[in-house]
């Protein structure tokens, strides 16, 4: 069934629907790096092909399909996707979700019910819409065990093609592995009139790329996490592309909407290719964004776009690997960090005050990574020793910082603090309690253990340009 690539070259070299029903030993990491989605595509026109690809899938022409959509916006849904499906006379059944005006979360007994009301006859899913509908949709087909195909309407995050969804589980949200889609397909035209501020919130996902690779290979380096280069290179392409089109994507322009929408479906194969690990696509970045997540429950402060988060923290974090790259780490006195730092039992009590019901999430991470101070010491002094040969590790994986953001401001995306609702002080405290929230090992908590935090956060949000 899964077709083998035999070289690098030949892996790089190829889009995202080259890679379809894919495997490959891998040069750099040994590992098999397996793709089992069965297309991707993305053009103009294409949910006009649903029924030839539904027949390619099957086998035979369909007896019953069953659309799944967020009735908020149903009208869109129906103009764009549902009359060209009744069109082409495919046998439809619906199966719409949530309610008008009312905002979708992937929400586990949500996924539950729905799955519950299938259609008994029917033989394929098509989930029609973004983010929510793509996770809720992988989930009620892996319960159902039936084949799906996830139609896409706007460029907004990169999970159209990653094997996992993230659901919600009694307020928490959960990475589930789940029943790889039998097609993606991105219909530029749909995608192309996506409202504007999904389209920043696609680059603003996109854009963690730039960064989060180096916070992966720190990990590498300090931990001996697993690590392989292969995610970014094979996504470098895309990324020049899709920086390359900011003016047209700001524009609509259908050819850059289609060099944007291929590399959102490449990006989320950089995460399937690990078995749905998030590393590539993912790292400090989206730390801060879940820490401003759950400020919307903690503090009621309001919700953004996940990619509208990412983006602003990826302009932040590339700024940071900069300011620590011409940090002057052997003025560093590893007995004054010692002193200096807050107790355990000061930081468990800070965040059972601080996070309420989150406080035991934040402890459990906190316990796991506070070094004793023998460790403490040891990690300080290994950093000073090695301090060159690390960021010649790192070095590949950090773009300069106009590169990265002058692109993604020509494009539009919201690149302020208070263009996201967040202040100086969310941010700040963003930097310093997300790693203590969220157990990825980044750049953020080699500089708390250098000692470094809070001032080096202050410093490098002025250096951002985030707090016009
Ligand atoms: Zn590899
Ligand atoms: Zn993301």
């Amino acid at each position: 069934m899964l077709n083998p690539i035999l070289t690098r070259q030949d892996y790089l070299s190829r889009d995202s629907n080259g890679l379809a029903k894919s495997t490959f030993t891998c040069p750099d990491c040994g590992r098999e790096h397996v793709i089992p989605i069965g297309e991707m595509r993305t053009a103009r026109g294409l949910v006009n092909e649903t029924p030839v690809v539904i027949e390619r899938i099957l086998g035979h022409a369909p007896r019953m399909v069953q659309v799944v959509f967020d009735r908020a916006i149903e009208d869109l849904i129906q103009e764009q996707v549902i009359s060209r499906l009744e069109a082409a006379r495919l046998p439809l059944a619906f199966l719409p979700l949530g309610e008008r005006g009312l905002l979708l979360d992937s929400e586990v007994n949500l996924a539950e019910n729905a799955a519950a009301q299938v259609h008994p006859g029917v033989e394929i899913l098509i989930g029609a819409g973004s983010g929510v509908i793509c996770d809720l949709t992988k989930w009620i087909a892996t319960r159902k065990n039936l084949p799906f195909i996830i139609l896409g309407t706007a460029p907004s995050m990169n999970a159209y093609t990653s094997i996992t969804a993230t659901i919600t589980e009694q307020d928490v949200k959960i990475s589930r592995l789940l029943n790889p889609p039998d097609a993606v397909l991105l219909d530029v035209d749909i995608l192309a009139q996506a409202p504007m501020p999904m389209i920043h919130a696609g680059m603003g996902d996109l854009a963690a790329r730039a960064i989060c690779n180096a916070d992966w290979k720190l990990a590498n380096l300090l931990h001996g996490a697993y690590f392989c280069p292969l995610p970014y290179a094979m996504t470098a392409e895309n990324e020049r592309a899709y920086l390359g089109s900011a003016a047209g994507i700001a524009r609509r322009d259908p050819p850059a909407i289609q060099v944007l929408s291929e590399a959102v479906l490449k990006s989320g194969l950089s995460m399937t290719v690990l078995n749905g690990e998030t590393s590539p696509s993912s790292g400090a970045e989206h730390v801060l964004s879940h820490f401003w997540d759950l400020l919307t429950h903690t503090r009621g402060l309001p919700k953004n776009l996940h990619g509208a988060q990412v983006g602003i923290g990826t302009v932040i974090m590339l700024a940071f690997y900069h300011y620590m790259r011409r940090l002057d780490v052997l003025a560093i006195d590893p007995e004054e960090v010692v002193r200096r730092r807050p107790s355990l039992d000061a930081l468990i009590a800070e965040n059972t005050a601080r996070y309420g019901q989150a406080g035991p999430l934040f402890n459990e991470v906190v316990r796991a990574k506070y070094l004793s101070e023998d460790g403490l010491r040891e990690r300080i002094r290994w950093v000073q020793a090695n301090w060159e040969r690390l960021w010649r590790e790192l070095d590949p994986y950090i773009p300069p910082f106009e590169t990265i953001r002058a692109p993604l401001q020509q494009a539009g995306v919201p690149l302020t603090l208070s263009a996201i609702q967040r202040s100086p002080a969310d941010a700040l405290e963003a930097l310093v309690k997300g790693p203590q929230y969220r157990s990825r090992y980044t750049i953020l908590d080699l500089a708390w253990e250098l000692g470094l935090m809070p001032q080096a956060g202050e410093e490098v949000l002025r250096l951002a340009g985030v707090l016009g």
